[in-house]
């Protein structure tokens, strides 16, 4: 058994300065970190509890209209704030995606982030190849159970997806992480703080050491009328995704003015899916051209022995996602998405 030693943290240069002891991490939530040391994957020298640190627990409104979401705040309450619920209600889908009630009731937005992949090769210790827990030993999984793995952005270290339901929507709604470290704070555009795993992917994020985020940022709110959160899963609720998308849209009439997409369960990294979205923008909707647009995005696909099928499902998922966010545009209902 770990010797653990456990250090709460008053305020944020408190917790800071604790966590430049060697082998210190932060403790909010614990729905993930608890896994990792119960399973002897993870190894803290000493734990620094950050749930006391009210700074952190807050929702508030930025100067610019949009949205700051203390590290703290548990999903089940981002989820259901007024101003999340009404403003981005992409955000709200998407946490409620994910967990079950319970968890997301001691889930932090901050843990979220942090949550590692579920790769069941990581979790099982039994398995001495791992490169993200033992970097350099290898990866069971390219040529083991692959189905629920990468088919974009991955190396031959590592094919793990990122398990956050939350992420792919804050991908897609360009919201900002802030940190506080050391060296002082710093913000981090969503899309680069997750990282490919390359050559490296026991780093799951860019955040430097000892630094703690401070809260998620959103921009003004954009994409209120025509947002949607499609999960697809192997059962109806508490499991991870195969595929989701997080899907926004500015329509006039059928035309779109902006839209972003974003991809969960096929990537080491939320998947922002920046070709579907650049064949689509100016153009006018209809299911023609998002087939068109999740082909081209699809198309840089490389899958394993396991799981080609998620490739036709993201395309797939793409077009019935959008055509779910474009509401009366994109006749929601329709099976088939012909709605041209
Ligand atoms: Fe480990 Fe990544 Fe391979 Fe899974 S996919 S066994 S996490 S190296």
């Amino acid at each position: 058994m770990d010797a653990i030693s456990y250090q709460r943290a008053a305020d944020i240069n408190g917790a800071i300065a604790a966590a430049q002891r060697p082998g210190a991490v932060f403790i909010g939530g614990g729905t993930n970190l608890l896994d990792l040391m119960k399973g002897g994957i993870t190894h803290p020298v000493t734990l620094i509890d950050i749930t006391r640190i009210a700074a952190l627990d807050r929702i508030e409104t930025l100067p610019d209209g949009g949205l700051r979401i203390g590290a703290l705040v548990r999903n089940s309450d981002a989820a259901n704030h007024a101003l999340v619920r009404t403003r981005y209600p992409l955000l709200s889908q998407a946490l409620l995606a994910g967990a079950s009630p319970q968890l997301r009731n001691m889930a932090t937005v901050g843990g979220n982030l942090m949550q590692r992949t579920r790769c069941q090769y990581f979790y099982d210790t039994a398995f001495a190849q791992c490169n993200k827990r033992s970097p350099g030993s290898g990866c069971a999984a390219i040529g083991g159970f692959n189905r629920m793995h990468a088919i974009l952005g991955a190396s031959a270290q590592c094919v793990a997806v990122n398990p956050s339901d939350m992420s792919v929507a804050l991908a897609a709604l360009d919201a900002t992480v802030q940190v506080s470290g050391p060296r002082g704070a710093r913000a981090i555009a969503f899309t680069a703080f997750h990282r490919l795993p390359g050559d490296q992917p026991h780093f799951d994020t860019t955040l430097q050491s000892g630094e703690l985020i401070t809260s998620v940022d959103l921009p003004p709110p954009m994409f209120s009328d025509h947002a949607h959160y499609l999960k697809v899963r192997n059962r109806a609720s508490y499991a991870f995704a195969l595929v989701s998308v997080a899907s926004a849209l500015q329509l006039d009439g059928r035309h779109i003015r902006t839209v972003r997409i974003a991809l969960g369960g096929v990537a080491h990294r939320p998947w922002r899916a920046s070709v579907a979205e650049q064949h689509l923008a100016g153009r006018t909707l209809s299911a023609a051209t998002l087939r068109e647009a999740a082909a081209a995005e699809l198309a840089q696909a490389r899958p394993l022995n396991g799981n080609a099928f998620k490739v036709g499902l993201a395309q797939r998922a793409i077009v019935r996602a959008t055509m779910l966010a474009a509401g009366p545009y994109g006749a929601a209902g329709s099976p088939t998405g012909d709605f041209a």
